[in-house]
């Protein structure tokens, strides 16, 4: 099968990999029908993730169709559509018991495209497949579920959820790039006062309009605080997100939050950032970091599948899974190209072999 593989900082190649096979009873094989990029991706080929080694497939968002699975596996059967979501669950640690599949002690959390080979490729192996992955209804397109692979939960968990977002609140989220937009979709949800979008891009600006958002700051153009200062009597907003990733937007998110207020950290963060407190410290201010434990995936396949939750105009650009190399340009390029999300497409599964017959090529190679 071909994949796209790390080879080291800054080197990536789109090249002839073995099919996986079932290597635990617990595993399944799975086709990819539809796969996504993550900045995380462009994180790891930037050298900013060293436990990934070189000569791994990356990729950890994707629906597939399952071809072959392990013994121990009960639930799932060749033919059944999945999401195969960036978080993985051994369903039996103590982080497991308690949802916190991120944190999972049992060979599961992040592993895709991490610490074993991920899913920008033709096939996949999915350990821990049982408890694991979502299958997608029938009704239900490859892009309308695709972004719940990642970006949705991200942002709902460690942004809405981590947040405390309630009724009337007014939300800073800064950084309108797909998580951000993804939080501006998610905090919807809640019915907040007031969404207020923050970000240097007027392109993202607007489509954060376009999803919801009630205010838009440029703050290359003016100040943030102070115009957030305007909008709530001089309080503060009631919650700020930080959905960067750098040193600037979290300490401008603790100038941005009211006192009693709530920071939620969802960015990556490569450095270390000023915590303020000699301000913070009378303020009372909550601060929550997290990885997505991705426990919310079935409620947001349920608002998608009842009309109350669109993700699909995330996806701004589409490439056959074989022009992968030229999707990483598309994406890494996002300034120039306005990219939220690029969809890597599969060939089609009567074009390609059929479930059955993948099946059994799946256990000989
Ligand atoms: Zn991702
Ligand atoms: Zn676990």
């Amino acid at each position: 099968m071909k994949a796209l593989v790390y080879h080291g900082p800054g080197l990536r190649s789109w090249e002839e990999k073995p099919d996986p096979t079932i290597q635990e009873p617990t595993d399944a094989v799975v086709r990819i029908d539809s796969a996504t990029i993550c900045g995380t991706d462009l994180h790891i080929l930037k050298g900013d993730v060293p436990e990934v080694q070189p000569g791994t497939i990356l990729g950890h968002e994707a629906v597939g169709t399952v071809v072959e699975t392990g013994a121990a596996v009960t639930t799932l059967e060749p033919g059944d559509r999945v999401l195969v979501s960036c978080i993985t669950s051994c369903g039996r640690c103590a982080f497991c018991k308690e949802g916190h599949y991120g944190l999972c002690t049992g060979g599961g959390g992040w592993i895709f495209g991490h610490l074993i080979d991920g899913l920008q490729a033709e096939y996949a192996r999915v350990p821990f497949v049982d408890t694991s992955v979502y299958k997608v209804p029938d009704e239900l397109t490859d892009e309308q579920v695709l972004f719940l692979a990642d970006i949705l939960p991200t942002a709902y968990e460690v942004g809405v959820l981590n947040g405390g977002v309630g009724p009337g609140d007014t939300i800073a989220i800064v950084g309108a790039g797909p998580i951000g937009l993804a939080t501006v979709l998610t905090a919807k949800l809640y019915t907040p006062g007031k969404i207020v979008a923050i970000d240097l891009a007027d392109t993202r600006l607007e489509k954060a309009r376009e999803l919801g958002a009630d205010v838009t700051i440029n703050n290359g153009e003016e100040d943030a605080v102070e115009r957030m200062m305007e909008l709530t009597g001089g309080l503060g907003a009631d919650v700020a997100v930080e959905a960067v990733g750098v040193p600037a937007t979290f300490e401008l998110c603790a100038e941005l939050v009211r006192p009693g207020g709530r920071i939620a950290n969802v960015g990556v963060h490569g450095h270390p950032a000023t915590l303020h407190l000699e301000k913070l410290w009378i303020r009372d201010v909550t601060i929550t970091t997290g990885l997505v434990d991705t426990i919310t995936t079935p409620r947001l396949l349920k608002l998608i599948a009842e009309g109350r939750l669109d993700a699909t105009p995330f996806a701004t650009h589409r490439f056959p899974l074989d022009e992968t190399m030229a999707a990483y340009d598309t994406f890494a390029a996002a300034a120039e190209t306005d990219a939220l999300k690029v969809v890597l497409e599969g060939a089609p599964a009567e074009e390609s072999r059929g479930p059955k017959e993948v099946a059994l090529v799946g256990s000989d190679a």
